[in-house]
């Protein structure tokens, strides 16, 4: 370990650095080393039992099928590139770990599985740069009540809720985020604040850290902070919108450099692979039973499989604006917190390759509203509903060799493991259920 980081740590008094890992269930998991004990545990990290990637969102009890079991261990092992000192929690430093077996990333590791698709993208010589985009509800302690009544872009909860979003805003910023812009969004009490976008490694690392930090800043404002897509059924869920872009020799080639305003072919390659494995990719981007109460018609949630200019009920959006119309990334909607950052970066650089590999067709974009159209014309556009339920997404998950592969096949058994029991467990869940269950787990 070098000297500098170490000087750091202790002008800062750190006691603690926590090691985080995110499972399959989506929960942030973290072990935290004394930092008398750091110089000791940094090459060998600390200890996890092979069956914390078999847990579920409900309970710490290891699910049947996952091919893991309480025997065995893997190693999570910090990487100090990202170690942080904890604007919120004093005299704690945060620093993510990969889960290591034998001395080489282990086939479980979501962590790793983004990084091997960040390699597959380099082999096409292709780097993704993105930020998820999070929205999430501000709550009363007591009784889970919005913290105040109003409705979009109102400047009156940007009043009430200035002291949680300032705080919350200085400290992504003091982890290294750039904070972008903020507003309060359409649901009571729902808040959105965006950052930068950067390499794909990193923006999934942020979204841990995005996470983190809302949770525990809201807590020290006696508010509960909640990224669950689907809280109140009559007002606007949570999404976490992925933005991204791709490109090649430092250039984002997203754009067709002769044709400004459109998208370049092979970023439109990329599109349509990511829309032919939707159905699949759900089962990780909108990964919870209570994912489907979000993704409902007209609620700019991404539950239609097309895409379009501007468009804020397709599933892919592609933003322009009046000062350079030329599209410089795209938004991915059908995406929300309950994921796996790592898990479906990575799934969506999987299927974006197949799309260029196998040179897909994108089509047209659709420039009409979906439930706006007759029977006859989404026929004709092929507008085709995406999986209304974890169960339906499951199934295409299962059936899609192209995710399954670039998971691997651990990866893949254990994650369909957890998510086949929190199904089973939740399928039959009122949303009054879900939300006491998973209100602060998200
Ligand atoms: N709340 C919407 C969602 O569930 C997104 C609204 C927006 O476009 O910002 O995805
Ligand atoms: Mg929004």
């Amino acid at each position: 370990m070098d000297k500098e980081t170490l000087t750091r740590l202790d002008r800062e008094h750190i006691k603690f650095i926590r090691v985080l890992w995110c499972d399959n269930a989506n929960l942030i998991r973290g072990k935290a080393i004394h930092r008398k004990q750091l110089e000791t545990y940094v090459t060998h990290g600390v200890g996890l039992t092979a069956a914390q990637q078999a847990l579920p969102v409900m309970a710490d009890v290891v699910v049947p099928n996952s091919g893991l079991s309480p025997i065995g261990e893997v190693r999570l092992i910090p990487d100090l590139s990202t170690l942080t000192c904890l604007p919120y929690a004093k005299n704690h430093a945060r620093v993510m770990g990969d889960m290591i077996l034998n001395g080489q990333p282990w086939s479980c590791c979501p962590r790793d599985f983004l990084k091997r698709m960040i390699a597959r993208a380099k082999k096409a010589e292709l780097e993704v740069m993105a930020a998820f985009e999070n929205e999430f509800y501000l709550l009363n302690p007591d009784d889970f009540s919005p913290v105040d009544d109003t409705v979009f872009a109102a400047t009156l909860s940007m009043d009430l809720q200035q002291a949680t979003i300032d705080e919350i805003s200085e400290a992504l910023i003091a982890q290294g985020l750039v904070v972008e812009l903020y507003h309060p969004e359409s649901g009571p009490g729902q808040q959105e604040i965006s950052v930068l976008y950067t390499n794909a490694l990193a923006a999934a690392d942020q979204q841990i850290v995005f996470r983190e930090t809302v949770k525990a800043i809201a807590r020290q404002h006696q508010q509960i902070a909640s990224f669950l897509p689907k809280i109140f059924l009559d007002s606007a869920g949570n999404g976490c919108h992925l933005h991204f872009s791709l490109w090649r020799d430092g250039k984002n080639i997203l754009v067709d450099t002769e044709n400004p305003g459109f998208l370049s072919l092979r970023g439109q390659s990329f599109l349509a692979g990511i829309l032919k494995h939707l159905p699949a990719l759900m089962a990780i981007t909108t990964p919870s039973v209570n994912s489907y109460r979000r993704l409902q018609p007209n609620c700019w949630s991404g539950a239609f499989r097309c895409w379009g200019y501007d468009h804020r009920e397709a599933a892919l959006r592609v933003p322009t604006n009046a000062v350079n119309p030329s599209p410089t990334h795209v938004e991915l909607k059908t995406v929300d917190a309950s994921a796996n950052p790592y898990l479906a970066l990575g799934s969506i650089i999987a299927a974006g390759l197949d799309g260029l590999k196998q040179n897909l067709n994108l089509g047209e974009p659709l420039t009409k509203v979906p439930t706006q159209l007759t029977e006859a014309e989404s026929l004709e556009l092929a507008i085709e509903p995406l999986p209304n339920s974890l169960e339906i997404s499951l199934e295409h998950l299962q059936d899609n060799t192209l995710i399954l592969d670039a998971l691997g096949q651990e990866l893949a058994q254990s994650y369909l493991a957890v998510k086949k029991a929190e199904l089973q467990a939740m399928k039959d869940f009122s949303l009054q259920q879900e939300v006491e269950l998973l209100l602060e787990r998200y």
